[in-house]
């Protein structure tokens, strides 16, 4: 079987699979599987005309979901359940003799190149921090997956009313300095899409600013909150009445039903910041 296997297309990292499985600790009856394994899937190769530098997961996968279903083949095939893993040690040597490609990465999605160029300009342009960079985009992810989870994120579309939701959605039940960098993130992302012509100005624009900034409304009293939510709400609704209207309105009543509580018992208890 050793001898098979050196001749074939893999005969040169024979001796280094052995050197793996040893390291590995694997006994010398298991290394044994994994060679045989190695050798049937080695024959296939040559059968197949494949290069080892060709071998990645899928070329495994062809070999077990494929050819191992009707497979003929007059080598050794060791025991069906060595098989894929000693598929994946031969992989592993052929990535350490930087003859098969590494893996893949994910591709990336649309938000996730945005965010890449969103840390580029917090890095170069701001002179941001690294902590500030990672938070500013992770907040903004939590901003941008819901809506456009794979899709191409197009700003042009985005209303100040979702903004002002996602705010207090995310504020609502955090303490004031976290509410505070969420709210910060995510003026930094608008300016930065603005800044490169992603967004319509009004989005990024001081009036509309004030209304995503939803500010401290979980400090001040009740009469103040809803002169808050007032001035907000009308700095995001749209003149006409329309749905989008009506749900924007609902959303800012739910979320005054929960900050009055809230308010009423924050004022019971004593001040802890
Ligand atoms: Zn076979």
């Amino acid at each position: 079987m050793l001898s098979r296997l050196r001749g074939s297309l893999l005969g040169d990292i024979v001796d280094d699979i052995a050197a793996y499985l040893h390291e590995r600790g694997h006994t010398p009856k298991v290394a044994q599987a994994y060679l045989c394994g190695a050798g049937h899937f080695a024959h296939w190769l040559d059968r197949e005309r494949l290069s080892p530098k060709a071998v990645s997961e899928a070329t495994l996968a062809s070999f077990m979901d494929r050819h191992l279903a009707g497979c003929r083949c007059r080598v050794p095939h060791g025991s069906r359940r060595h098989l894929r893993p000693a598929l994946g040690h031969v992989l592993a040597v052929l990535r350490a003799r930087g003859w098969a490609a590494p893996p893949s990465l994910p591709a990336q999605k649309p938000v996730d190149r945005l965010l890449n160029a969103f840390t580029v300009y917090l890095q170069e342009t701001r002179g941001a921090a690294a902590t500030t960079c990672r938070r500013n985009a992770e907040y903004a992810r939590r901003f941008l997956e819901p809506r456009y989870g794979a899709a191409e994120v197009t700003l042009q579309d985005l209303g100040p009313e979702e903004l002002l939701r996602f705010v207090l959605e995310q504020t609502r039940e955090c303490a004031p300095g976290t509410a505070g960098l969420i709210r910060s993130a995510l003026r930094s992302f608008l300016r930065f899409a603005h800044v490169h012509g992603l967004c319509d100005a009004s989005l990024a624009a001081p009036g509309s600013a004030r209304a995503v900034a939803a500010r401290k409304v979980s400090r001040c009293s009740r009469t103040t909150w809803w002169r808050t939510v007032r001035s907000a709400w009308r700095g995001v609704e749209p003149r006409d009445a329309t749905g989008a209207q009506r749900s924007s309105r609902a959303a800012v009543s739910r979320s005054a039903g929960t900050r009055r509580g809230h308010d009423s018992r924050a004022r019971r208890q004593p001040r802890s910041e």
